[in-house]
């Protein structure tokens, strides 16, 4: 089977989404990529998840052409695909409806940073996009909802934000591998909700200080990062 163990890493990470709750019937999707190869592994578009095994992934390339399968992909592969073609360091990416995160993206309000959760995963607010025109919206809409992630990233760094909030429809995550693509998924869920209740308590609660939003995503990521065990040389 071409691109066995991405094809199961895909399928796990897919099965994660519904484990941690983030998605409901067949709202969600998380794809992989062998940047070597240069293909893509993405679910297929409206399979149960009980019913999910590794050779029902649908494989392409990064212009959408179909190199194994007979299934057809999620219908937002065109989106995973911008995402790929635009940030060069991500391999994997993963999109739900999970209800806080998508309450903030029909708000079209980013989550503001309000805490050190927040500060291990995304350095600054997440944010949110600006709106898809009638004309993106009527043809290659699922490409353009990419475009837009991507044009709304020309001043940002996908690396250190990874994850961004589409208006009025949801979030897209994204990571190294695909399983941290559905981890940072669960985790903006829970800063998400986290955030709300935040400003349910207090509506003018301060968001967190530079210093420390700095200090706690700075010790987990980049050059100078020492959280958790050193990696396996
Ligand atoms: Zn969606």
């Amino acid at each position: 089977m071409l691109l066995k163990t991405l094809r199961e890493e895909v399928l796990d990470a897919n099965l994660e989404l519904v484990r941690r709750g983030l998605v409901v019937y067949t709202f969600g999707n998380a794809s992989g990529i062998d940047r070597n190869e240069g293909l893509v592994a993405i679910k297929p578009s409206g399979v149960p998840y009980e019913e999910l095994k590794p050779e029902h992934m649908v494989v392409c390339d990064l212009e959408g052409t179909i190199v194994d399968t007979k299934l057809r992909p999620s219908s937002d592969l065109p989106t995973h695909l911008e995402l790929y073609r635009q940030f060069p360091n991500i391999g994997g990416v993963a999109h739900t409806h999970s209800e806080y995160a998508t309450a903030w993206a029909q708000a079209e309000t980013p989550i503001p940073c309000f805490g050190t959760t927040h500060a291990d995963y995304f350095h600054g607010e997440v944010p949110v996009t600006s709106s898809l025109t009638s004309d993106e919206v009527a043809s290659d809409y699922e490409k353009n909802t990419g475009t837009v992630i991507c044009r709304h990233f020309a001043e940002l760094d996908p690396d250190a934000v990874p994850a961004v909030l589409v208006a009025g429809h949801g979030p897209f995550c994204w990571g190294p591998t695909v399983s941290s693509a559905a981890h940072n998924a669960a985790i903006l869920e829970s800063i998400a909700r986290m955030a709300y209740y935040t400003l349910t308590i207090s509506a003018d609660a301060p968001l967190l200080g530079a210093t420390l939003r700095d200090k706690h995503f700075f010790r987990k990521h980049g050059k100078s990062a020492y959280y958790g065990q050193e990696k396996q040389k």
